[in-house]
């Protein structure tokens, strides 16, 4: 077996990964198209002057609703936006709780704050990362109003089984699709299942256009809330200066939207590419110890794949740490990361607010911060050469630091 790099040896990457965002001239194109319309962003609404040029903002919300097969979409400044927006307009207020998983980005549990409502943390299943749908029953209570699902690394979450359950205890559902654009759960869009769905453009994500992002829905009443939120509170059909409830700017500009909604083409393929990649990577990884791949759910049919995610399983090493095999892997030539600092509520925010008791309920989020490995999305969209180097870089440091 040749010597890992940090032992002297050569790189097991021979050729770059492909980068990523990924653009062409199409993309240039449509930015020098709303440039030179002058209509930069939504200031049409409510009849005010458009320069009669197209709207790729509409476009982008058109375009989202036949794809996610749902009967309302909102495009609006960030994932993190649309979260807030979602919240606030399902009715969450001062003292409802809402169940959010330990283990995702910030942005799931401090919507929840910003409504004045009140985060109540679920753990995850340790084999998928995503919400352990049978432990709910310990979080409800009289307060409890809704629950956001994540889709981590852009794997549905269980949606059948959180959907029964959310009916049966009447809560409303909001899935955080913020990294599974065109993942699909039971041959069915993610985003559409729950209540409302959020997704992300931000520049990391599987679409992007820098920052932005796109909400669906097919509760009407919901979508005018969150429309009228979305624009500084306006009355949803009444004029531009009419405001009548305490709403946000969080709307997108034209240019985002355009490059969003011309980067949308490519979503399909790229899907297909990743997805294929990360077969063969977990084929071939399956064969080494020290590691552990994270299980895909049957039931899912289409898997994002923003993150290719495993784990580092400290028993199965001796004087080996996950920080040494990422800075293993990473001098090899792979860009690996160890993800969340924390669980979300282990954040000094949520420490300051009282939350530590949960490190004490959320055993798999705990164990899962301290072991896991993301590889991000870009890796997956090279060739068969990529996907076999980063196996040759994993097994050559199994190989010679699997010091018994
Ligand atoms: C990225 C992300 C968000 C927030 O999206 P932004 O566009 O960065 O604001 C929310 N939830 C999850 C799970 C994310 O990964």
């Amino acid at each position: 077996m040749e010597k890992p790099t940090i032992l002297g040896g050569l790189k097991s990457k021979t050729k770059p990964f492909p980068t990523w965002p990924q653009w062409d001239k199409s993309d240039e194109k449509v930015l020098l198209e709303v440039l030179h319309s002058g209509k930069w962003s939504r200031r049409d609404v409510n009849n005010v002057a458009s320069h009669g040029a197209k709207s790729y903002i509409n476009m982008l919300e058109e375009e989202s609703k036949t794809r996610f097969n749902s009967k309302y979409s909102l495009t609006v400044s960030s994932g993190t936006a649309a979260l807030d927006i979602a919240v606030k307009a399902i009715g969450i207020s001062s003292g409802d709780e809402v169940i959010v998983p330990a283990y995702s980005f910030i942005a799931t549990a401090t919507c929840v704050l910003h409504a004045g409502g009140i985060p109540v943390f679920a753990d995850i299943d340790e084999d998928t990362w995503n919400i352990d749908v049978s432990k709910l029953d310990k979080h409800v209570s009289p307060k409890t109003k809704a629950i956001i699902a994540v889709h981590f690394a852009g794997q549905p979450a269980d949606m059948s089984d959180l959907m029964s359950y959310a009916r049966k205890k009447g809560l409303i559902v909001i899935e955080d699709a913020a990294q599974a654009i065109g993942a699909k759960w039971q041959d069915t869009n993610v985003g559409s299942i729950g209540d409302i769905g959020c997704f992300s453009l931000e520049m990391t994500k599987n679409l992007t256009c820098g920052e932005g992002g796109i909400i669906v829905t097919n509760n009407e009443d919901f979508y005018k809330k969150m429309y009228s939120l979305h624009l500084t509170g306006r009355s949803f059909s009444g004029s531009w200066y009419e405001h009548e409830e305490l709403g946000w700017n969080y709307r997108i500009t034209e240019f985002q939207a355009a490059l969003a909604y011309n980067q949308m083409k490519n979503l399909d393929n790229q899907i297909s590419i990743r997805e294929k990649n990360a077969a063969k990577l977990n084929d071939l990884l399956s064969s080494l110890t020290g590691i552990r791949l994270t299980s895909l759910d049957p039931r899912v049919t289409t898997h994002a794949y923003h993150l290719f995610t495993f784990r580092f399983i400290p028993e199965e090493w001796t004087r080996f740490s996950r920080k040494r095999f990422i800075l293993a892997l990473n001098a090899e030539g792979i860009p690996c990361y160890e993800g969340y600092s924390y669980p979300i509520y282990k954040n000094p925010l949520f420490l300051s607010l009282g939350y530590e008791k949960y490190s004490l309920i959320c055993n798999n989020a705990e164990k899962i911060t301290k072991q896991s490995l993301w590889l991000p999305q870009n890796v997956l969209l090279g060739d068969e050469q990529d996907i076999e180097e980063i196996f040759k870089a994993i097994e050559k440091i199994r190989y010679h630091f699997n010091i018994k």
